[in-house]
């Protein structure tokens, strides 16, 4: 999936003993058992409705190219573990901003980075960077998230692959497909000189 932690379906089949939600699965990845959507009052997003999935982990298999809609919002919002679903402490939260998320251009021309993957712990990080062939392919490493603040933003905009969903909802009003944080000054310069140094497009 695009900048997100993604374990790539296509690789390696399930590991004896088979797919573990927070073990060999991130908590956030959907599974084929929650393919049930509502909407519902945005909690995070004054004003706005949220597009509110089915929550039955572990059921059917997972579908590693797609997030789930609410427990990833969950994870963003509130700064739960992406891959264990328990939140972080500010001294044990880690991201990988050279892998996931992009650099969004402001309307006054300035670069900030975009992140789009809840935090991790440090001990998940690892557990990541070795299970996930996107994170081990690239090298990744964590970065500690920063002090300086991020601000949860919304997006209304249809996720790809979920245009056929998008049509059974009514038009009239905005509905949060996802969000992700945009970070400050001081973090998006690091992170976008480490992009820079990585090749990575920015
Ligand atoms: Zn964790």
């Amino acid at each position: 999936m695009t900048g997100g932690v993604g374990y790539d379906e296509t690789a390696a089949g399930p590991v004896a003993g088979g797919w573990k939600a927070g073990v060999n699965v991130p908590w956030t990845v959907s599974w084929t058992g929650e393919q049930h959507f509502d909407l519902g009052i945005s909690r995070d997003f004054p004003g706005l409705v949220d597009l509110v999935q089915t929550e039955k982990v572990g059921e059917g298999a997972p579908r590693f190219r797609a997030m789930h809609v609410s427990r990833h919002r969950a994870g963003m919002a509130r700064l739960l573990c992406h891959v264990c679903g328990r939140p972080t402490d500010k001294r044990d939260r880690y991201l990988f901003p050279v892998q996931s998320g992009g650099m969004a251009i402001l309307p006054d021309e300035r670069l900030r980075y975009a992140g789009n993957v809840p935090p991790v712990h440090k001990a998940c990080a690892r557990v990541a960077a070795g299970a996930c062939p996107h994170l081990r392919g690239a090298g990744a490493e964590a970065v500690a998230w920063p002090v300086e603040a991020s601000r949860l933003m919304p997006r209304t905009d249809v996720i790809p692959g979920m245009e056929s969903l998008a049509r059974t909802l009514p038009v009239n009003l905005r509905i949060v497909f996802s969000c992700y944080r945009l970070f400050g000054p001081k973090f998006s310069a690091m992170v976008g000189e480490m992009r820079r140094r990585a090749g990575v497009d920015i």
